[in-house]
């Protein structure tokens, strides 16, 4: 998926860039490697910063460490080489009458023949030494031709992202003609139409194509880059409407209201009651599998919420309405765990459960005489994404932690079936603007409040030092019959130094912590060596859980009140957070204790967040205005398409305008 406003291709901006006056076929290739294809793609190049040219700073003025433009003229020039020739240093001595600036570039001899004594040259950088004033490597521009200086000089000048070969003026230069040119032929975007959008002030198109590039005020900037990010929004929310739209006219109703035969006994023997957000989920999850269209929601609740028994629901309708059930988890430990579930759930109802795992073709069916309907609950790993599972009677889809799959995985799982129901699980918060992005196909119910009777989960930041203290700490609530989980980065060491790997502190652990029994786990090991591990640590015979993060995704065993990380700066924030989501699931008071050797500051910071709050959201909307979408996500799951100007940490109003003004489009 590209984004860009919705230009016809007849359009004058759609014609290639080597259509204009000075572009040849060496800056045609130059260009491309900035994919600066068409005349659209180089008015929409955004500046990577501004300069104010208006005021240059005095040579004489300029301070220590603070970046700064100036300009002066060349009054000396010269490279001195050092080392027998190897190294050299060129100096360009700059004056304006307020003094004098010493500019330095190390190793690059060949910049002499950019500059003659007696030009003018612009200067940015900061200035690391007063006496002489000197900059090394600033960024410079000789200003020539007198004709041109209103372009490059006496405004807020843009700097742009260049490629080898391509000179800043030069670049600034076509895009100043370009816009002239064009500036009257500019048509509106099809779709957005965004001037009188919403009551908001926004500048035509060209308007905004012109503030980006030559703003008179810096707020110019912003408005520029708003009315921007907004079509691009509008163009993405009109692409994520249409497949919705497509969908809902392609796919037929599914009924699977179910009669509630299994789901009131079900009800009956899970032991708590639902919760009132727990409650409400299911009656817009049955609404949706009675309705016109196969249901299609996220379901989304932070970590402990219950899901698993919404889940758990929404299976026995489909499977009271004759279908079968797919529950997908992205990991094997979790697909045993809501295989066991399930099993003691629905094999007193007498619903069939399979599970099907990479390790574990072979079919195993709980359930006894099938006389309660059709359908088979099947629960898996990718593996049900394969081939050979096509069950013709699939009538629900659920997906768990659907964050730790791509989104093209979710699409094939669906596919299985004509159109099945499809509901996604996730604990990952997700930022507001994401959520409307690459969830935007999808409704969204949210599980809001945590069951009730669950103690409280205290979260310290640590530092290495205290280690001994914090062991002891543990072993007390060991000794309380409590449990804890100790996480580390890696599987195996990979010699950073510093970093712990599971493998190798093992046996020390061991040893550290008898009379308890650790137990070692992370994905590299076996099937059943994981299950024995797992099933230990449920039965309480494994008292410490020694894993990589791994353990992250869904595992509940309430008696585990500890959760110990080390190289906790090693994690994302919202990871952080799912593993402290394994504590504070019993009655007992949990503790998570975070372990760094951060010593910058940032490092401290984000880890004072977890120490501060539980709540998911704002961890989240941390975490991704900390590391931008893309690493949020994680590569495979984002499938967003590079915007040049939209910002989905902070955009979230612009987001929602984008999203009534997409559908508004369609609706014509
Ligand atoms: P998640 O939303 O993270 O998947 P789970 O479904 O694993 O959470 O539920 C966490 C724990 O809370 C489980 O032990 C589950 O049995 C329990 N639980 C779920 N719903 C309720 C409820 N309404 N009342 C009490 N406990 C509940
Ligand atoms: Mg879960």
């Amino acid at each position: 998926m590209t984004v860009s406003p919705g230009t016809q291709v007849s359009s004058p901006l759609a014609r290639s860039v080597n259509t204009l006056w000075g572009v040849g076929g060496e800056r045609t290739a130059q260009l491309a490697r900035l994919n600066l294809f068409t005349i659209q793609d180089l008015l929409l190049h955004r500046p990577r910063r501004y300069e104010d040219r208006r005021q240059f700073r005095p040579i004489g003025e300029l301070q220590l460490e603070e970046p700064s433009t100036t300009r002066g003229q060349v009054v000396a020039m010269g490279v001195k080489r050092f080392h027998r020739g190897q190294k050299s240093v060129f100096e360009l001595i700059l004056s304006d009458g307020s003094g004098r600036l010493h500019c330095r570039w190390w190793n690059l001899p060949y910049m002499e023949k950019y500059f003659q004594v007696g030009d003018e040259v612009v200067v940015f950088g900061k200035p690391l030494s007063l006496k002489p004033r000197t900059m090394d490597h600033p960024e410079t521009e000789v200003i020539d031709s007198g004709e041109e200086r209103l372009i490059h000089l006496n405004r807020i000048t843009p700097v742009y992202p260049l490629t080898e070969g391509l000179p800043q003026r030069w670049l600034r230069s076509l895009i100043w003609r370009t816009l002239e040119q064009y500036e009257s032929k500019i048509p509106e975007p099809g779709a957005p139409g965004a001037p009188h959008f919403a009551g908001a002030a926004f500048p035509t198109f060209s308007n905004a194509l012109h503030m980006l590039h030559f703003p008179e005020t810096f707020e110019d900037i912003e408005i520029a880059r708003r009315r921007l990010a907004l079509d691009e929004l509008i163009e993405m929310q009109l692409q994520i409407q249409r497949r919705r739209a497509n969908f809902e006219s392609h796919a037929p109703a599914l009924p699977c209201g179910g009669d509630n035969r299994l789901i009131k006994p079900f009800l009956a023997g899970l032991g708590f009651r639902l919760t009132e957000a727990q409650t409400r989920v299911l009656r817009e999850i049955r609404a949706d599998m009675r309705g016109k269209h196969p249901m299609r929601r996220l379901l989304h609740g932070d970590v402990g919420s219950g899901k698993t028994a919404v889940a758990g629901c929404a299976a026995l309708m489909a499977i009271e309405s004759g279908y079968s059930v797919a529950l997908m988890a992205p990991t094997e430990i979790l697909a045993g765990q809501h295989f066991m579930n399930f099993s003691k759930w629905f094999g007193l109802l007498g619903v069939e459960v399979q599970l099907q795992t990479q390790n574990q073709k072979e079919k195993r069916a709980v359930g006894g005489e099938r006389g309660n309907g059709k359908g088979t609950m099947y629960i898996g790993t990718h593996a049900l994404i394969q081939a050979a599972f096509s069950p013709a009677d699939l009538g629900l889809v659920i997906i768990d932690e659907q964050h730790k799959f791509g989104v093209g995985q979710r699409e094939q799982l669906v596919r299985k079936g004509r159109y099945p129901h499809l509901l996604v699980m996730t604990a990952t918060p997700i930022p507001r603007t994401l959520g409307l992005t690459i969830y935007g196909d999808l409704d969204i119910s949210v599980v809001d409040a945590p069951p009730p009777g669950r103690g409280r989960v205290k979260t310290v930041v640590r530092d290495v030092a205290t280690l001994p203290k914090v062991w002891s700490f543990v072993r007390e609530k060991l000794a309380e019959g409590r449990q804890a989980y100790v996480v580390y980065p890696r599987v195996e060491d990979t010699g950073q130094p510093g970093v712990k790997a599971v493998t190798k502190e093992h046996e020390k652990l061991q040893e550290l912590l008898r009379p308890y029994n650790v137990g070692l786990l992370h994905g590299r090991m076996k099937a059943p060596d994981k299950d024995a591990v797992m099933s230990g640590f449920r039965a309480n015979t494994v008292q410490v859980l020694l894993a990589t993060s791994l353990v992250e995704v869904g595992l509940d065993v309430p008696n585990a009140s500890v959760m110990l990380i080390e190289n906790a700066e090693q994690f994302g924030l919202a990871q952080l957070h799912q593993l402290r989501g394994r504590i504070g699931r019993g009655p007992q008071n949990s503790y998570c204790i975070l372990i760094s050797s951060a010593t910058t500051p940032e490092a401290r910071t984000r880890l004072k967040i977890l120490e501060e709050t539980n709540d998911g959201f704002r961890i989240a909307e941390a975490d991704l205005k900390l590391r931008g979408p893309g690493e949020f996500l994680g590569p495979q799951q984002s499938g967003l398409p590079p915007f040049r100007f939209a910002d989905l940490a902070s955009d979230w109003e612009l987001v929602q305008m984008a999203r009534r003004r997409a559908a508004e489009i369609l609706e014509r």
